[in-house]
Order: structure tokens, then C-alpha cells, then sequence
């Protein structure tokens, strides 16, 4: 069964059987609608008995090859594909959550997270908490208030690269009867899969890792189907009729599979925040190679990090593969295989170095993103966060010296030589 499979055959063969004379590779369905014969196969779709594809907004047939392996490799039993990870983040909370609820969030956060966070769900009326990820479970428990819908967590907060304690928020989640949404773009089920650490749903930008080539952007729900939303009575949306679709009630209908049906019903119908068909194949095929990517990825990081803790131009490394890391423990607990390609270290010389560093690089490219199979730089105090005053810099974590890289699977010996030759020139 394709479910014992490793996660590696998993990757590469894990959704998609073609039958005698059908494609090998998963085609990719340009289409918008699908068609049909019957009145009552359309009215099957429409009251959700049937699962076929109808309008590519609802599903597609390439979306459900990526769909159902990003589910298999996750180890949960369905998943939603979305056009991008912020897309995922959003309906992942507002498939349960509504005005005058809230939201228990880590504060080590993707900074297009922490403002849909901090700012775009507050003005829909759902609110979010921020708690520092090292805080005690009584800490955490006291954060907790009686609307507080779920708890929400970065496997590898980006860009602070602190590894979750799963034990602790997963234990805390558990007793506070909320499900553990875990963004896991850093990490990719290749290193780490949640919903074994006791995570209940899992998301992505699939724009990152998974594409892994600059290509696509996406993202990706997860659901475990464990989560039980009918024992607290703290989610009506899912146990009870909705009136959108006749009196449907999701749980009862579905099990398992009722918070992906009902974030598709709903949020994608009604957001229509879609992936394109050639970006599921391009998600599709990027998965295929994830497992060997993630382990290139995580072995050149780990011998830059080590490079650059010795390196005299270097002030400080920030690599959770590193025994010097603050989560270097957690790291060998959750990450064994890897730590993931990005790390952060300070440069000599502040802001100024910092610019004639990125400027430097030749194979390094200065690029916005993550996740790359090729190398990408960025020195974030004078791009991203620019808007911000220092002092605003230092408090989200963006000291003046800080230079990300995201250290891609090129040969280990010309990343070195690259970064080499920028430090000198900085
Ligand atoms: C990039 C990123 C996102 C947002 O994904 P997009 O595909 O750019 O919308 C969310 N979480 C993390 C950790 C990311 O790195």
C-alpha cells in the first residue's frame, strides 16, 4: 500500500497509476469545466455525494494528483491546494474560526503571516494572540481565552529559524481542545511531518521547497482527520447544518474528510482562491524530487554555517543544524534527516557591508525568495524591511548586519568560493 510506502517512493511515485496507453507523467487539464450527461450526476455534484471534477474554482484533475500526494507524503487524508501559502493560511483559520473569535499564534512568524495576523484578520473581527514559542504550557494555557478556535506554529520560524517544541504545543493544543495548525514550508514533509508530532493540520506555501525552482506560486492544506470537532461543541460550522448547501452537516457526512470538504465547499467557492492546473503540475513534479533536494539542501547549509562560524568577516551564524543553536536539541529531535536550506548569519562592517555583500555575489542570486534549488541572498535591512525604522528592524528580529541565504543544491565547493569572494569584497 502506497500509505507504507517511504516518504521517498512516496515522492516519486505516490498519487498517480496510469492505466494501459494513458500518459505516464500526471497531464496537466486546461480546462475550466468538465462535462456530463446526466441531470443527475450534475445534481450528485452539487450535493457533494460525488466527487468528480465540475468547475476548476471547486477541483481539477491535476490539482487532485498534487492534492493527494501532498496528503500521502504529509501522512493526513486530504488536503486543499491553493494559489498561494498566504491563501492557505488564510482559509486554514476562517474554515473555523468567525467575528469575535481567536487565534493563539506563535510570534516567530513569515512576515506576510504575522500581517494577515496582526492585521488583516483583526479588521474581519477574528483576533490573534502572539506568544513567544519559549513560553511554559502555563503560559501558553493563560494566553488561551474561551473563543480561542486553534493554535498556530511555524516547524522552522522563518526568518528566526527557532525549531517548534511540537511536545509543547501539541500537549497544550490537546488540553485546550483546539486542533495544532502547523505551517511547514521551511522544513517540507521531507525533513519533518507534523501531524506525527501530534500537529492536526499541516500547511504550505508550495511556492518554496516544493516547487523548489522559482516556478509557481501556491500553497496547500492538510488535514489529519483526527481531530475530533464534535466532542467540545466549539465548532457549529462543521457538526451543525449549513444552510449554504441545504442543511449539509460535515462531520456527519464526511468524517474524516469534513474539514477539507468544508474549506473547498465554502472558502473555495466562495474566495476562489485557486491554483492554475500548470502550477499543480509544476507543484506535482517538484515534489518528485523533494526528498533529494531537501537532503542537498540541508548538507550544503550545515557546511556553510560551519564555514562561516570561522569565517573573520562573520559575527554571528544563525543555522539550527549548528550544536551552537538554541534549538540545536529540538533540531535532532524533530529534524533528524536536516535542517533545511536557510540560514541567517551577522556580517562585519553593519548595514553597509551588508549591501556590498549581496552586490557581491556572482552565483548567489539577490532574489526576494526561499526554497530555490538555486542559491538566492538577501540582506533584509535595507530590502524588505526597509520601511522600518531601525529600532522597528531590530524588534521584528532584522539586525542591520543580518544577511539571509537560502543555500541551494549547487556544488557545496562553489557556494563557499562565492560567499568567499563577497565577504572579501564587503
Ligand atoms: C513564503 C511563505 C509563506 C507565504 O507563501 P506565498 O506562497 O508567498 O503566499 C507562508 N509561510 C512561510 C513560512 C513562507 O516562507
Amino acid at each position: 500500500m502506497r500509505e507504507n510506502w517511504k516518504i521517498e517512493t512516496q515522492a516519486v511515485q505516490g498519487n498517480y497509476a496510469p492505466k494501459a496507453a494513458e500518459p505516464r507523467t500526471a497531464p496537466i487539464h486546461q480546462s475550466t469545466t468538465f462535462k456530463y450527461d446526466s441531470a443527475e450526476h450534475m445534481a450528485q455534484l452539487f450535493d457533494l455525494d460525488c466527487a468528480d471534477p465540475m468547475y476548476t474554482r471547486l477541483g481539477n484533475p491535476t490539482t487532485s494528483v498534487f492534492e493527494e500526494k501532498i496528503a500521502l507524503m504529509e501522512g493526513g487524508v486530504a488536503a486543499l491546494a491553493t494559489s498561494s501559502g498566504q491563501a492557505a493560511s488564510a482559509v486554514s483559520l476562517l474554515n473555523i474560526t468567525r467575528a469575535g473569535q481567536h487565534v493563539l499564534s506563535a510570534s516567530t512568524l513569515y512576515g506576510g503571516t504575522y500581517s494577515l495576523f496582526a492585521n488583516t484578520l483583526p479588521k474581519l473581527g477574528i483576533e490573534v494572540g502572539f506568544i513567544d514559542p519559549e513560553a511554559s504550557v502555563e503560559e501558553m494555557k493563560a494566553a488561551f481565552r474561551p473563543d480561542t478556535r486553534c493554535l498556530f506554529a511555524e516547524t522552522i520560524g522563518n526568518p528566526g529559524l527557532n525549531i517548534l517544541d511540537f511536545e509543547k504545543f501539541s500537549r497544550v493544543a490537546k488540553e485546550m481542545g483546539v486542533p495544532l495548525i502547523i505551517d511547514n514550508t521551511l522544513a517540507s514533509p521531507a525533513l519533518c511531518r507534523p501531524l506525527e508530532h501530534g500537529a492536526d493540520i499541516v500547511i504550505h506555501s508550495a511556492t518554496k521547497y516544493i516547487d523548489g525552482h522559482g516556478t509557481a506560486v501556491g500553497g496547500v492544506i492538510v488535514d489529519s482527520g483526527k481531530f475530533d470537532w464534535s466532542a467540545s461543541g466549539k465548532y457549529p460550522e462543521l457538526c451543525e447544518p449549513d444552510s449554504s448547501y441545504h442543511g449539509l452537516k460535515y462531520v456527519e457526512k464526511f468524517g474524516p474528510l469534513a474539514y477539507i470538504v468544508k474549506s473547498r465547499a465554502q472558502y473555495m467557492r466562495d474566495l476562489g482562491v485557486t491554483p492554475a492546473p500548470q502550477n499543480s503540475f509544476l507543484f506535482n513534479h517538484g515534489l518528485t524530487t523533494l526528498h533529494l533536494r531537501m537532503e542537498r539542501h540541508s548538507s550544503n547549509a550545515l557546511a556553510l554555517a560551519k564555514f562561516l562560524e570561522k569565517h573573520d568577516k562573520v559575527s554571528w551564524v544563525n543555522y539550527p543544524g549548528l550544536e551552537s543553536h538554541p534549538s540545536y536539541k529540538l533540531t535532532q529531535k524533530y529534524l533528524p534527516k536536516g535542517a533545511s536550506g536557510v540560514l541567517t548569519f551577522g556580517i562585519k562592517g553593519g548595514r553597509e557591508a551588508g549591501m556590498k555583500f549581496m552586490e557581491a555575489c556572482k552565483l548567489i542570486a539577490m532574489v526576494v525568495h526561499v526554497g530555490d534549488a538555486r542559491s538566492c541572498v538577501l540582506h533584509p535591512a535595507s530590502t524588505t524591511h526597509r520601511q522600518l525604522s531601525e529600532a522597528e528592524q531590530i524588534a521584528s528580529g532584522v539586525t542591520p548586519d543580518l544577511i539571509r541565504l537560502s543555500v541551494g543544491i549547487e556544488h557545496i565547493d562553489d557556494i563557499m568560493a562565492d560567499v568567499d569572494q563577497a565577504l572579501a569584497a564587503s
